[in-house]
């Protein structure tokens, strides 16, 4: 029969402890001893459990999938993990975005919508987000935007006048605040909403050619959201309502799904499209780019230790696979470095030997030593060398995902396209996608956030802010903040 004691509890060391329950004391009321090793080991191994927050998304939650290929998208890209019958391991993270580790789910605000693919070739990491557009199109903005959304230096509290005075004065800002005012910018729970890449790449076929492209990945729950009072009201009894409902629709076997959808443009076409297809701010009008089914994301296992696989999760947009590069989008060019300096800052050199976001593809890099090294280096450690170490197969992996690219060396915005303006495909969403109730909400989310503390001048941009995306919909803010009304 097999033994139902449990085992006994031992150091960091191995070494067997004498008690769970009692330090070591000179006599049963103390003074306690230093050499009580376990207790100082508890005490200090306590003391550094955290590791930093991630700086924006740092409230998340995550879990386990595969990725099944159900089309066939061969003839835009080589990469294995999209190729015909493949089905590859994955691990997903959402988040909000301005919150800190505690804050609630619940939250009006942006989720991420970050998959890491385990592929044959190497990690293919997606960071994307639940909203196809961002906040700014130029990464010099970033850290000054997420600023503007936390808290301010003084009281320490969040800010709406900061956040406004941020937007109006950021008028590429308006099509992603008019779609977080709207329904889905506080989603019913993570399994109720769509992942999208925002970014565009570049995807590169057997034959070298090479296609932008954008993903979306569609909720096969269906969109679902929460209006601000259901919100509010869970903000207060549940705020892991988000991290709750995935941990338990997986854990009662209620697989939460995604169907993988690309936009496709053929290379060229980015030169004369009507909008700069790699400007962030904008979308791709399904009527010129349909969606091209790719195939099916499930999610079905739970992290069992969430700090070793979700809050040490490392996501990153450089990490893209043959078949996958990047594009001109700036964004996208700043951030391939910011995350992976941010793993570095937040959890260390060698955070890619973690067994999270450690590749199923055998790695043979020359990258040596640092904290916490784990796997061991071997000699050589130099390339070239005549002593049998790595070499790069140029012949095969040698084309860099590219474009052409020439110029003088400046600071300057996008050229611009025929049909580029910052209010555009905002006014769209308003008007065309949007119906009279989901503007009545929009209408309704607006003024309360703007009634909450911003200051008058700010209030006069935020009108012309919004008579800008549609004329309307500005007089009504402006009539409901004027009357101190939602
Ligand atoms: P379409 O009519 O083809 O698509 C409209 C899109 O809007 C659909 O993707 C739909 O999502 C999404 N949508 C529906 N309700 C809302 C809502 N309450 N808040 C935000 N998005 C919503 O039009 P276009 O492709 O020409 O785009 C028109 C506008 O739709 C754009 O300016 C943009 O604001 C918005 N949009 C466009 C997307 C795109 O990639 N083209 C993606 C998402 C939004 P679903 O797919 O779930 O039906």
């Amino acid at each position: 029969m097999a033994s139902t004691q449990p085992e006994p509890t031992t150091t960091d060391a191995g070494i067997p402890v004498e008690s769970d329950e009692h330090s070591l004391t000179i006599g049963p009321n103390g003074p306690i001893l230093l050499q009580d090793h376990y207790l100082i080991e508890q005490m200090a191994q306590f003391n550094r459990e955290r590791v930093p927050e991630r700086q924006p998304h740092a409230k998340g939650g995550g879990a386990f999938g595969r990725f099944e290929v159900t089309g066939d998208v061969s003839a835009y890209t080589k990469a294995a993990v999209f190729q015909p019958g493949t089905t590859t391991d994955l691990v997903i993270r959402f988040s909000t975005v301005a919150g800190e580790r505690g804050s609630p789910d619940t939250w009006r605000d942006p989720r991420g919508f970050a998959v890491k693919f385990y592929t044959t070739e190497g990690n293919y990491d997606m960071v994307g987000n639940n909203t196809p557009v961002f906040f700014m199109r130029d990464p010099m903005k970033f850290q000054h935007f997420i600023r503007s959304q936390k808290r301010r230096a003084d009281n320490n509290l969040r800010d709406n006048d900061m956040q406004w005075d941020f937007w109006t004065l950021s008028p590429e800002s308006a099509h992603q605040v008019t779609w977080l005012m709207g329904d889905r910018g506080i989603p019913r729970s993570w399994r109720h909403m769509n992942g999208y890449s925002s970014r565009t790449y570049m995807w590169v076929n057997a034959q070298g050619d090479r296609f932008w492209v954008k993903y979306h990945f569609i909720t096969d729950q269906g969109v679902e959201c929460l209006t601000q009072q259901e919100a509010d009201a869970l903000a207060s009894a549940d705020g892991d309502f988000h991290t709750r409902d995935l941990y338990d629709s997986i854990r009662q076997g209620m697989l939460p799904s995604w169907t993988l959808k690309m936009q496709i443009m053929p290379f060229e076409e980015a030169k004369t499209y009507r909008f700069n297809p790699f400007d962030l701010t904008k979308v791709w009008p399904h009527a010129d780019y349909p969606l091209v089914e790719v195939g099916r994301m499930t999610l079905d296992r739970n992290p069992t230790d969430y700090h070793a696989e979700i809050e040490q999760l490392a996501v990153e947009p450089s990490n893209l696979v043959p078949g996958i590069g990047p594009s001109p989008d700036k964004m996208l060019l700043g951030r391939m470095f910011a995350y992976p300096d941010a793993h570095r800052a937040r959890i260390g050199a060698n955070y890619n030997q973690l067994p999270v976001n450690a590749p199923v593809a055998p790695v043979h890099s020359y990258s040596k030593d640092g904290a916490m090294r784990y796997d061991k280096s071997s000699d050589p450690v130099y390339a070239p060398n005549s002593k049998g170490g790595p070499k790069a197969d140029t012949e095969r992996y040698g084309e860099p995902a590219g474009w052409h690219s020439d110029g003088e060396m400046e600071r300057a915005a996008y050229t611009l396209h025929a049909e580029d303006d910052d209010w555009g495909q905002a006014g769209t969403l308003v008007r065309v996608v949007l119906n009279d109730e989901q503007r009545d909400r929009l209408v309704s989310n607006i003024i309360g956030h703007l009634l909450n503390g911003v200051s008058e001048p700010v209030l006069q941009r935020a009108f012309e802010y919004w008579r800008n995306v549609d004329k309307d919909l500005g007089r009504r803010i402006e009539k409901g903040v004027r009357a101190g009304q939602v």
